[in-house]
């Protein structure tokens, strides 16, 4: 599927989820479009004296239900559509969540690890110079997404406080903990993710020790294999971008952490221990129970979802699999756990973090974890309990909750029948 249409791929979901309710056509209309997206030019000054230009965007999607809230990427594949996707699947992630935000994103076009980092910090500096008036802790609030980071969103918020003349942390979430950044964001995605698949795991038939696979090991990845593994799970399987390992008696985690801190592959581990490598596109055929992709979109598609042997998929990724694909699943009957409830615990924690940056107060991490754990716990068992009584997927479930609290917050301000009777 070509990136260009990202966004009319994402809205089949909601007329699929609006077809199982009675929605005011107002609702349809205003979560159709993107509210607004900027894009701007970022023009900064290289090390070697040269200047360069980035595009960037951010796009704030819907505000209906509270400020708008979604993370900043930067990749060299970045655009406008991708943005405005993204920042859709915020909206409803937040929606699914009963968060008090609507959705949000912003990305810049470039290749992070083309730059020295004196570079990136100027070009996260440019990014707030841009877009300081559009953002804010009640208008629009960035957080880290693929390949940024703590340290970018402190430079940001430094930024932005340099502009507006105070410090304002909640402008800003996943910040370094020492410049008000929650306890627990770090892993905060990776465990919602863990909780949920926990505290489902009779429904999901996953009792026991579980063989898992997961794509893509970076921040998500890494953090969801080891709490799996701390468990007594096995990870079998991992891939990044350079290619996976398999081991059927289970990968050493640590091992795989410390090659990767260290900035190799995880493949450098092949040939110890029963280690063997393989292409990274088998990776999604691996033999598993759980099947967690945690790199890009797309990645499980109608040219690979006939190969998967997973009985649960776990999307910590956004989008990992495309709508042709999730239909092969369906009729091969592999649960997916939709990334609008799997991977919200990082858009949770962010809230957290938002409360106690306004609130001045701060929460312990036994307090984030129980507060995370309670509200996965209880939206994932309220659509659960949707997607069974409804007789539909899990993602359409997740969808319908989400469509459902959007349209009460849209109908609230009076639909046609309100304005004509
Ligand atoms: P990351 O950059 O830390 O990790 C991404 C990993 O994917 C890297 O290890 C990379 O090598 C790997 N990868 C790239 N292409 C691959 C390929 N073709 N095959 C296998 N691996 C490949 O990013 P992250 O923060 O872990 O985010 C991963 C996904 O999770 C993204 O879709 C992101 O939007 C989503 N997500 C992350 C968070 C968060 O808090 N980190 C929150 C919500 C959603």
């Amino acid at each position: 599927m070509s990136v260009d249409n990202l966004l009319d791929s994402a809205l089949v979901r909601l007329d699929e989820a609006a077809s199982h309710l009675e929605i005011d056509p107002d609702v349809i209309e205003r979560l159709k479009y993107p509210r607004e997206t900027t894009k701007v030019r970022l023009m900064i000054r290289m090390d070697d004296g040269s200047r360069k230009s980035f595009l960037a965007w951010r796009c704030r999607y819907d505000d209906t239900r509270g400020p708008t809230k979604g993370g900043i990427r930067y990749h060299p594949d970045a655009n406008a559509d991708e943005a405005e996707t993204l920042a859709f699947w915020m909206t409803f992630k937040c929606a699914v969540m009963n968060l008090p935000f609507g959705g949000g994103k912003g990305a810049i076009q470039v290749d992070p690890r083309k730059l020295s980092k004196a570079e990136l910090e100027r070009l996260s500096r440019a990014y707030i110079q841009a877009f300081a008036r559009i953002i804010g802790p009640n208008r629009d609030i960035p957080a880290p997404d693929v390949y940024t980071n703590a340290m970018i969103m402190g430079w940001m918020a430094d930024e932005y406080a340099q502009i507006v003349g105070e410090t304002v942390p909640a402008v800003i979430t996943g910040k370094p903990v020492t410049l008000g950044g929650s306890l627990g964001r770090n892993d905060a995605t990776a465990r919602g993710g863990y909780y949920l698949v926990r505290h489902l795991a009779p429904e999901l038939g996953l009792e026991g020790t579980m063989r898992i696979a997961v794509q893509g090991f970076g921040n998500a990845g890494q953090f969801i294999a080891s709490l799996l593994a701390a468990d007594g799970h096995k990870i079998v399987a991992v891939s990044d971008s350079s290619g996976a390992v398999r081991c059927a008696g289970g990968l050493d985690v640590d091992a795989l952490i410390t090659a990767k801190a260290a900035g190799k592959s995880v493949t450098s581990l092949a040939g110890q221990d029963g280690v063997e490598a393989f292409s990274a596109d088998a990776l999604v055929a691996e033999e598993c129970d759980l099947l967690v992709p945690a790199a890009l979109e797309n990645m499980i598609h109608e040219g690979n979802a006939k190969s998967v042997r997973a009985r649960v998929i776990l999307e910590l990724a956004n989008g990992p699999v495309t709508p042709e694909a999730d239909n092969i699943l369906a009729d091969k009957q592999v649960i997916v756990l939709p990334d609008i409830l799997a991977n919200a615990g990082g858009v949770t924690v962010s809230y957290f973090e938002w409360v106690q940056n306004r609130q001045g107060f701060y929460w312990t991490l036994p307090e984030i974890h129980d507060r995370l754990r309670e509200t996965m716990e209880r939206e994932g068992r309220a659509i659960w309990n949707i997607a069974g009584d409804k007789q539909i997927s899990v993602r359409s479930a997740a969808y319908v909750q989400a469509l459902k609290r959007l349209a009460d917050a849209i109908e609230a301000h009076g639909t046609q029948a309100f304005f004509t009777s």
